[in-house]
C-alpha cells in the first residue's frame, strides 16, 4: 500500500457503480458522479459480491426468497440457494475491509446482494412478498455498525450527499485520530481557528 494510499479515506463501492462489468448480464450501471467525481475525495474500493463468490460473468440471476429465519439467496433458473456461501464470504469480505480503514459503502439499489433496503422478496409461488437489504449488505451492517452507507438513488439528492460525506468524515475522524492532521495540518483544520498571522 502506498503512503498516499495510507492517508486516504477508504469507501467501498459496488462494483457496477463504477463501470466494472460485473452485473448478470456481463454490463455495469456506470454512474458518473460515482465513478468520476467521488475519486477526486475518496479512495474508492470497489467490491462485487457476486463475481466474489465465483459467480462468474455473465451468470444466471438471483433472488430472495422468503425462509423461515429470513430471505434466501438463491438462482432464479434452478433454486440452488446460496445463502451460507454468501454470508461466508461477506464475513470474511467485511473483516478484510474493516482492516483496511473502511470509513463508508455505496450500494446498488435494488440488488438481491448489494441493496441497502429495496431488494424484492419473493415468497415460494414467486409473487411480491416485501423488500429486504441485499444478503452481503445485512452483514456489512451487523458486522459493521455505524457504517455510514447509502445507494445510488439516494446519493443523487444533493443534501444526502452532503450527510453521507460528513458521515464518513466524521467517521475517519473517530476511527483515524491521525487523520485530522493528516488533512489539516496541525493548526489550520477550518473553523479550529489558526496561528498563522
Ligand atoms: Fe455485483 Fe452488487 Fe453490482 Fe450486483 S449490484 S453486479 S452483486 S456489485
Amino acid at each position: 500500500m502506498t503512503r498516499d494510499r495510507d492517508r486516504s479515506i477508504r469507501v467501498g463501492v459496488s462494483a457496477c457503480l463504477i463501470g466494472e462489468r460485473v452485473r448478470y448480464d456481463g454490463g455495469h450501471k456506470r454512474t458518473p458522479l460515482i465513478a468520476d467525481v467521488l475519486p477526486r475525495f475518496l479512495c474508492l474500493v470497489p467490491c462485487c459480491p457476486e463475481v466474489g463468490l465465483g459467480l462468474g460473468t455473465p451468470r444466471n440471476t438471483l433472488d430472495l426468497v422468503e425462509g423461515t429465519t429470513g430471505p434466501r439467496l438463491v438462482m432464479t433458473e434452478h433454486g440452488k440457494d446460496y445463502t451460507q456461501d454468501m454470508e461466508r464470504w461477506a464475513s470474511a469480505k467485511v473483516e478484510e475491509l474493516k482492516r483496511q480503514g473502511l470509513c463508508g459503502f455505496i450500494l446498488k439499489s435494488k440488488s438481491p446482494s448489494c441493496a441497502l433496503a429495496d431488494a424484492r422478496v419473493l415468497d415460494h409461488e414467486g409473487r411480491p412478498a416485501g423488500f429486504h437489504p441485499g444478503l452481503f449488505t445485512a452483514v456489512l451492517r451487523r458486522a459493521h455498525s455505524g457504517l455510514p452507507l447509502i445507494d445510488e438513488v439516494e446519493l443523487r439528492n444533493p443534501e444526502s450527499l452532503f450527510i453521507f460525506l460528513e458521515r464518513v468524515l466524521d467517521f475517519a475522524l473517530h476511527s483515524r485520530p491521525s487523520l485530522e492532521a493528516e488533512l489539516w495540518g496541525e493548526t489550520t483544520r477550518p473553523g479550529r481557528g489558526s496561528t498563522e498571522p
